[in-house]
């Protein structure tokens, strides 16, 4: 059971909030994803003797460290994505927050961060928004996405777990991802870097797994692609995700396959609610080790007839094509896949609440 959240806020509203003049100009100018924040941000403190106390919401602005403050030594951070979504009748919710929530205790886990109780993890959400409900836009597909994340902040130089962490909320609107339409994208494929290890963070949503996806996604952009497809790290034959999102195949028989959770790769909720979706359509679902030659050969011979990643920020993106050092398959031009766009649908209209809530994922916050 998860306990109520119990810590006391203190609210201190900017003194230089942005107009509603300037909000509204904002919000109905290209979005993009990450480039603009609301006006206040939510910190919790954290030490070892005290534990989670002194949470407040403020303005939002930049944060004062130690310079020896053990995040910036020795990489101990943790994040979470989620997103706010306007329904039709002004109300904001969001999806699945007590899954992100535990998803941060286990990241903190492994990144020896302290963990932060789910209910606390959806009440820092909620107290956003109380203040910030203004940025939630309005505009199809958009919607308010919240960057929560820890930091150890301890000054100390030893290495060890440390002793004093923080926790903060920030959150920036976002337009429609494909502002076009929803067009699918080609991937690289890294044959010589890995984003993790056996035993290693794979597995935690740490910002150090991003920093060892970057080279490999300069890679793809020289290619001419957008992201990167990772390969399992001890035998670099059976696909992962890409950098930031799972991956699905789609087989002509109906079966859609999704690579089993091995330990390095990050357990999506858009993953897990997308395996739900499947299996309520009555389609065959399979999480199991997936070779990058069945991806191969299969797209080749027409066996896979779909091919999406999935994740937050872009919900469900087709992926045209996949492209390695020597080889190229699928059609960058072939139109999204048909029960890839199903379930995109499908998962958006529960989130902006033009389906009914069958599993119970959304919660409101205003
Ligand atoms: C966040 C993330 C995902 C997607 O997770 P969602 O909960 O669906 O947003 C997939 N892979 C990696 C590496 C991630 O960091």
């Amino acid at each position: 059971m998860n306990a109520a959240a119990s810590l006391a806020y203190r609210v201190a509203l900017s003194d230089h909030p942005r107009s509603a003049d300037q909000r509204a100009a904002i919000l109905a100018g290209e979005l993009g994803f990450g480039k603009h924040f609301t006006d206040h941000m939510v910190a919790i403190q954290w030490d070892k003797a005290t534990g989670w106390h002194d949470a407040q919401v403020c303005a939002y602005g930049p944060l004062a460290l130690d310079p020896a403050a053990a995040v910036l030594h020795y990489g101990q951070e943790i994040f979470e994505g989620i997103k706010a979504y306007r329904h039709a009748d002004g109300s904001i919710w969001t999806f699945r927050p007590d899954a992100n929530g535990a998803r941060l205790q286990r990241s903190a886990a492994r990144l020896a961060l302290p963990q932060l109780p789910v209910a606390e993890f959806t009440e820092s959400l909620r107290q956003l928004v109380a203040v910030d409900h203004a940025w939630v836009p309005s505009a199809p597909e958009s919607s308010l996405y919240f960057r929560p994340f820890m930091i150890a902040t301890e000054a100390f130089l030893g290495v060890r777990p440390a002793q004093g962490a923080a926790y903060y909320v920030i959150a920036s609107p976002a337009g429609a991802y494909f502002a076009k339409g929803v067009a699918p994208v080609s991937i690289w494929l890294s044959e010589d870097f890995a984003r993790a290890a056996k035993g290693g963070t794979g597995a935690a949503k740490c910002g150090g797994n991003y920093a060892a996806s970057l080279l490999p996604q300069q890679d793809a952009y020289a290619q001419g692609c957008s992201q990167v497809l990772f390969l399992d790290p001890v035998e670099g034959k059976y696909i992962e995700e890409l950098g930031g999102m799972n991956v699905f195949l789609v087989c002509r028989d109906g079966r859609i396959v999704t690579p089993a959770l091995s330990g390095s790769i990050l357990e999506g909720i858009t993953r897990a609610s997308i395996l739900q979706l499947a299996r309520d359509r009555g389609m065959t679902v399979e999480e199991r080790k997936v070779s990058i030659d069945e991806w191969k050969s299969g797209v080749a011979s027409g066996e896979i007839t779909e091919v999406f990643a999935c994740g937050t920020a872009a919900v469900v993106t087709p992926i045209g094509a996949l492209k390695g050092k020597d080889f190229a398959v699928g059609d960058i031009n072939a139109p999204a896949g048909e029960v890839t766009m199903a379930l995109r649908r499908e998962l958006t209209d529960i989130q902006y609440g033009r389906m009914p809530d069958r599993h119970g994922w959304m919660v409101k916050l205003a």
